[in-house]
């Protein structure tokens, strides 16, 4: 029950469904507590507090007097006050937002400590050297983290202290040390923010409580927000939890654990410990840890205890979990826990895994992956056997293994990628000037820069490799080299492999294996055989999970019968969109000049007659390859122009030709026409339906194609689906006059060869009068095929070829929108049109086929847009095939 007066939450009042009021970190505490496991008693400051402090500047009114009634509180359970002289009260002020930011904010410990009780403590525990090292700690991090000091200070200070000893580690300083290395601290503190080290315990913990409220908002915190896309208005809240300490000798100490093996998803004892030490030195590395196993031989009780505790809470939420925990003097304490991070493979195996635990069912299943971990599976990737020598890690921007020699600039990236040879672009950061060099290069790597700086958006929008941000790498362009931090010099030619899925780069070839899952998806290893890989097996029934619970239906783009085929493998049902202008390319296009250039009915039948058997070959093979399975055949879509030669090259030519008097009247002609056909926004222009209805002949002749094929695949004992699709339709009138025509030649071929043809004739929408129009359209089509692509770029007046390179990159790092929406479907205004054209398509023609066949058919996202609004299938290119149907199943379970 939510109650906005209220601010503070003890741990036993809260729960773990609770996280958008008391952060990740305040919901698990709670839930611990009421699990009953050992958590030092504490409280939660929630993220509302936070954010009327963010607004207003001021933390809200009542908050004060409710944090001193909840420290009362926590006070008399624990029979001391806040930083009692005799005997103190310690506490942690600890950030916790929804979303773990990793590093983003940080923890103070030992809050309640001043000279005066740093005495009580150690008389109480009768342990100084604990005392004064605890001690040390708070001024450390308060320092730093409350106060802004330069953290290297206190690091320089206490090497010197321990060198002026001789001692190694941090435990061999004794108290005598620790107390001097204290009042070297306090200095520190004094010289660097004027003022002495706060001494009241209150005081100390209302200022780190500020201080985590404020690094909501340091710019780390928010560029992380930005690349996540976390929203930036959620705030934090700040857990006040009770101290136990692992740092009192060696009968205590700290350590991490998860419930199972993040990597593989095995069952087993994985976590680190670190006797005598306190919060973060476990994974500081400040001291060597003993893997957590050894822990049973070191405290076989708290080892024990733990083990159970483990169990209880993977039982509990269902899933793998991570945990912190402290050992104080043989008693073990749980600090944290959450549902741990995995790896792509380790989210498929261990979701099955839950499922044979009887954990959980095969629709939660589902929901424990998704799709962008199934296509990072089969990306191929780099032998894990082969030896390498790894130089440097950025940000893992874009998935994929690439080897290539290193370039500095895009010339010499596309002058080499012309010989042959594969390279990788190494930029100290990419800009709109290197997009040719970007197109021509295996893999992309930058030194600087984020998930949305351009060479990772534009890398993404490729589906190219790419590591961005590698700062430990100094990429010098001038000099055509790259230095690594170890002081390795990449020359200009040298080969270099980069990770775009971990971010690592590697000197030299590393070998590339295929996926395992892809080789699954091939049909090239089975799932079900004795030796089949666990993440095969895995993948195979998530993926039957999804195919059994998905409505959306799955086919494919493809243009031939090779891409159907595979796509057919992957599991489509169908071709979406075969898109017949590669058909015109070759030495077809000397038809396709010719019909340009024709000057009479009968040369251009001549052309186009040339052309009908090359089309209907095509048609025969892609429907052989999809028997019994709808194809849709878009008809021509591209303006005429993209089929003539270039127009500088060819002004070229005539003019050679003019200088020495050799005969050009063909190239002359063929000028006049690319001239003529020459338009300033050809995504605009001559194109799609228009094409159909100007140049007379085309589309019959494509249609003419279509129905032969099909009637020779029946023929031959065959099944073909044909449907035939329109492009860039605006009004219905425009697809009534093709309709008209389509209708002539079927029946034509239907006489002819006495074969019953059942060719459905259907639309594209792509045109946002088509959409809004749909009702009428829909009249005279049979599908429509949301071309969601164009609708895009005709909605926000993008042209997709020059805005991405351009400005999307400014547009992302302002926040106007959190992803391109060419790569995930803009649901407010793209989205808002389909929605209106399916309901009223369907209104018209209540058994109207409905689809879409742009790039979103493939993104997760998009996909479940698509479920929610009714769609009949998604189509989308082969590869992205078994994301579609996973993410189609997500959607619907
Ligand atoms: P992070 O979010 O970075 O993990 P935490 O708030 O969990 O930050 O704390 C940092 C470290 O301090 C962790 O190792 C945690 O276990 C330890 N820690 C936090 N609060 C306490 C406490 N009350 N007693 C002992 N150790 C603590
Ligand atoms: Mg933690
Ligand atoms: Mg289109």
């Amino acid at each position: 029950e939510f109650n906005d007066q209220k601010f503070v939450y003890d741990f036993t009042e809260g729960n773990k469904d609770l996280k958008d009021l008391l952060g990740g970190k305040g919901a698990n505490l709670a839930e611990m507590t009421n699990l009953g496991l050992p958590v030092p008693p504490g409280f939660t400051i929630t993220t509302e507090a936070c954010k009327v402090y963010l607004e207003s500047g001021a933390e809200p009114a009542a908050l004060r007097d409710e944090v001193s009634a909840h420290l009362d509180a926590l006070e008399r359970t624990m029979g001391k006050k806040l930083g009692q002289a005799d005997d103190p009260l310690l506490v942690s002020v600890r950030s916790g937002a929804k979303f773990s930011m990793p590093g983003m904010m940080d923890t103070v410990l030992n809050i309640g400590l001043s000279d005066a009780s740093v005495e009580g403590l150690a008389t109480q525990a009768d342990n100084a050297r604990f005392a004064w090292d605890s001690y040390r700690r708070l001024i450390q991090m308060f320092g730093k983290t409350v106060l802004d000091v330069d953290g290297e200070l206190f690091e320089d200070a206490l090497d010197e202290a321990k060198a002026a000893k001789g001692a190694a580690s941090d435990t061999d300083l004794d108290a005598a040390d620790l107390k001097r290395l204290v009042e070297r601290f306090k200095g520190i503190v004094k010289t660097a923010t004027g003022r002495d080290f706060p001494q009241d315990a209150r005081e100390q913990m209302d200022l780190a409580i500020e201080a985590v409220f404020n690094s909501w908002n340091t710019d780390r915190a928010k560029l992380y927000r930005r690349q996540e896309r976390i929203p930036h208005d959620l705030g934090t809240a700040v857990n006040v939890c009770s101290m136990v300490f692992g740092n009192l000798g060696p009968d205590s100490g700290t350590g991490v654990a998860f419930t199972r093996d993040p990597a593989s998803g095995h069952q087993g004892v994985y976590g680190d410990y670190l006797t005598n030490a306190q919060g973060e030195d476990v994974v500081a590395g400040i001291r060597n840890t003993v893997p957590l196993a050894e822990l049973e031989s070191i405290d076989k009780k708290s080892y024990d205890q733990l083990m159970q505790i483990m169990e209880t809470l993977e039982t509990h939420y269902k899933d793998l979990c991570d945990i912190e925990f402290t050992i104080e003097r043989g008693q073990l304490w749980m600090l944290q826990t959450r549902v741990g991070k995995r790896t792509a493979g380790a989210a498929f195996r261990i979701a099955t895994q839950l499922v044979d635990q009887g954990l959980i069912d095969e629709a939660e299943a589902l929901q424990r992956v998704n799709g962008a971990q199934l296509a990072q599976l089969m990306f191929p990737k780099f032998d894990d056997n082969a030896k390498v020598e790894q130089v440097g890690r950025g940000i893992a921007a874009s998935p994929g293994a690439a080897v290539g020699k290193a370039v500095f600039d895009s010339y010499t990236a596309v002058k080499w990628s012309r010989s042959g040879e594969k390279v990788i672009l190494i930029r100290r950061e990419t800009n709109p000037d290197d997009l040719d060099g970007m197109i021509a290069a295996e893999g992309i790597l930058t030194s600087r820069g984020g998930k949305t700086s351009h060479a990772a958006v534009v890398a993404r929008g490729m589906g190219k490799t790419c590591v961005c941000g590698a700062e430990e790498l100094e990429v010098d362009t001038k000099r055509r080299r790259m230095t690594t931090a170890a002081g390795v010099v990449v020359e200009e030619g040298d080969v270099v492999s980069i990770d775009g899925s971990t971010g690592k780069v590697y000197l030299g070839e590393v070998p590339v294996v295929p996926s395992p899952v892809v080789e699954y998806f091939e049909g090239r290893t089975h799932a079900g055989a004795d030796d089949a890989d666990e993440l095969v097996q895995a993948v195979h029934r998530i993926m039957a999970y999804a195919d059994r619970v998905r409505r959306l239906r799955v086919r494919a783009n493809a243009d031939n019968a090779e891409d159907a085929a595979r796509a057919r493998r992957f599991g489509a049902q169908g071709v979406g969109l075969c898109r017949t202008e590669h058909m015109f390319l070759g030495e077809r296009r000397q038809y396709v000049e010719r019909l340009i250039l024709a000057d009479t009915d009968e040369e251009r039948e001549a052309s186009l007659k040339a052309l009908l058997p090359l089309q209907k070959g095509d048609f025969v093979e892609l429907f052989e390859a999809m028997d019994g399975l709808p194809v849709t055949v878009r008809l021509l879509d591209p303006p005429l122009h993209e089929f003539l030669p270039d127009i500088t090259e060819l002004s070229v030519r005539v003019a050679l030709a003019e200088a020495r008097k050799e005969p050009h009247e063909n190239e002359l002609r063929l000028l006049q026409a690319v001239h003529r056909l020459h338009e300033q926004n050809p995504m605009l222009g001559l194109r799609g339906v228009r094409l159909g209805l100007v140049i007379p002949g085309l589309f019959t002749m494509q249609v003419r194609a279509i129905a032969e094929a099909a009637a020779e695949r029946i023929d031959a004992k065959g099944d073909p689906r044909a449907e035939i699709m329109i492009p860039l339709v605006g009004t219905v009138q425009e697809l009534e006059l093709v309709r008209e025509e389509a209708e002539a030649v079927i029946a034509e071929v239907v006489a002819r060869t006495g074969v019953d043809l059942k060719l459905a004739l259907g639309t594209m929408i792509e045109l946002p009068r088509a959409a809004v129009t749909a009702g009428q359209i829909a009249e005279a089509a049979e599908f429509f095929s949301f071309g969601t692509n164009d609708l895009t770029q005709t909605v926000w007046g993008f042209s997709r070829d020059d805005v991405e390179a351009s400005f999307f990159t400014a547009y992302l790092e302002k926040g106007i929108f959190g992803v391109s929406p060419f790569e995930t479907i803009d649901k407010d205004g793209v989205g808002a049109l389909v929605r209106q054209a399916v309901e009223s398509g369907r209104a018209t023609r209540p058994d109207i086929k409905l689809g879409v066949c742009g790039e979103h058919g493939g993104d997760p996202e998009s996909v479940h847009f698509f479920h929610e609004v009714g769609l009949d299938y998604v189509s989308c290119s082969p590869f992205r095939i078994p994301v579609a149907r996973l993410e189609a199943g997500r959607a619907a379970a």
